[in-house]
């Protein structure tokens, strides 16, 4: 059974970057028919905030992810002091009582030698006096995980395979002078308690993933497979711009208007072997969706390209579907306004700017009377259907010897006060022959 996570840490509010992992998992598991669990990784409970986390679960929901199962670290502290005593009764976790700046000054020292700054294990050395020397002096440790120091290697989803040199890796650190956990620990421990099938997650996780898979084996657990997929850049195939990798999930939809869908299909097929459309659901985006197509190099994220998804969605998207959307936005003037406008949209709320073409009042830009007064002569009797935009312009066309834009873009004008907008065939019949004759007379109307 396919079991998968998405998990995110309540610190901060969900951007492009880390929602596309939360994209990833979701259609891993739906398309495996298997389980999505949302775990909130909580244990940094200084930065950690209800806030993050609401806003974390709001931003999914609007997405249109939901999970099957959900839980919080901070519930589940004493399961991660039993693994923690488990592999100190293993010897794999020891104390260390080296300060920060000590580390430093080691480091440096290293480096200034031409050595990696891997940590040397000097507190494995360590005496019980000396250990109890430290206590002594006020000093708390922090514990680290001992590693093997041989190759770990494991086919990735993504990456193919990975060799990972666990000694040229500092032994990490799990758990804080205070008491409080890294990410590392109880991470293995969640996975392995929830039966987690598939880790993925980005690529600046591999490093990690080397030591995770020792603890899940010196913790008797099996670990899961692995994808590590490749970060985002930005168009030019440098960082995401500031703008984009600060924008939160929430700015995306209330700052740009963007549509859930828009998000999703972009984010599911950038940096894949398969080219972005805009899926109008889930369904769609599932029918292709292989993590084995991921490239290994960075997926270029563009707005621009973000902007034109969204539209070609809106351009394709029933007005049963708009329908609700509209209601909200105050903006529902009926299936055949939606028709009419749908493929001028960048995002649904132009709809309100569109709309008040039809209805006005339009204050009419008329630069030739006479032209003005011959349209109204000829405007098609009987009631305007979409045929009688070129019966009319038709009848123009005789009557004043103009044709092309001289003909066409004064009825543009006159009719809705721009100079571009959604089709006038389609326009005519819903401005409706009163409010026509008002403007052609120039009467805002
Ligand atoms: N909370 C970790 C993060 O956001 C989880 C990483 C993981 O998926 O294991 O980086």
């Amino acid at each position: 059974m396919t079991k998968v996570r998405f998990a995110p840490s309540p610190t901060g509010k969900l951007h492009v970057g880390n929602v596309r992992t939360a994209i990833f998992n979701y259609l891993f598991a739906r398309k495996a028919g298997g389980t999505f669990v949302l775990r909130i990784d909580d244990t940094d409970v200084e930065r950690s905030t209800q806030a993050f986390e609401d806003g974390i679960r709001a931003d999914l929901t609007w997405l249109g992810i939901s999970w099957d199962e959900t839980f919080k670290q901070s519930e589940r502290f004493d399961r991660y002091a039993a693994a923690a005593e488990k592999l100190k009764a293993k010897g794999l976790l020891y104390p260390c009582y080296e300060t920060g700046d000590e580390l430093d000054r080691k480091r440096r020292l290293q480096m200034a030698n031409g050595r990696p700054p891997v940590y040397d294990r000097a507190a494995l050395a360590l005496s019980e006096a000396e250990k109890a020397a430290f206590e002594a002096e006020g000093r708390k440790p922090h514990w680290r995980f001992k590693l093997s120091g041989n190759p770990v290697e494991w086919d990735d989803m993504v990456r193919g395979h990975v060799s990972i040199e666990t000694s040229s890796l500092s032994d990490p650190i799990l758990i804080r002078e205070d008491g409080s956990y890294l990410y590392t620990l109880p991470s293995v421990v969640d996975d392995i308690e929830a039966d987690i099938t598939h880790i993925i997650r980005g690529e600046d996780h591999t490093t990690n993933s080397g030591a995770q898979i020792e603890i899940f084996e010196a913790l008797g657990g099996t670990p899961p497979l692995f994808g590590h997929q490749a970060l985002l850049v930005g168009a030019d195939g440098g960082k995401l711009s500031k703008r984009t990798g600060s924008l939160g999930i929430a700015d995306l939809r209330d700052v740009d208007g963007l549509e859930p869908m828009a998000i999703m299909s972009l984010l599911a097929r950038i940096g894949t072997s398969d080219p972005v459309d805009a899926f109008a659901d889930v369904d769609g985006i599932l029918e292709g969706f292989d993590l084995g197509k991921l490239s290994r190099s960075p997926a270029r994220f563009d707005d621009e390209e973000l902007k034109r998804v969204n539209a070609k969605l809106l351009h394709g998207m029933p007005y049963a579907v708009a329908k609700p959307r509209l209601v909200e936005l105050g903006a529902d003037k009926g299936e055949a306004v939606w028709e009419a406008v749908r493929p001028n949209l960048e995002t649904l709320a132009d709809v309100k700017a569109w709309a008040a073409l039809i209805d006005g009042p339009v204050t009419p830009v008329i630069e030739d009377a006479d032209y003005a007064a011959a349209a109204a002569e000829h405007l098609p009797d009987g009631e305007l259907t979409g045929d009688s935009w070129s019966a009319w312009t038709n009848a123009l066309k005789d009557a004043t010897g103009r044709k092309g834009k001289m003909l066409f873009m004064p009825l543009r004008q006159m009719l809705t006060g721009e100079e571009r907008g959604p089709e006038m065939a389609v326009l005519l019949p819903l401005i409706g022959r009163e409010k026509i004759l008002k403007r052609l007379a120039g009467e805002a109307a």
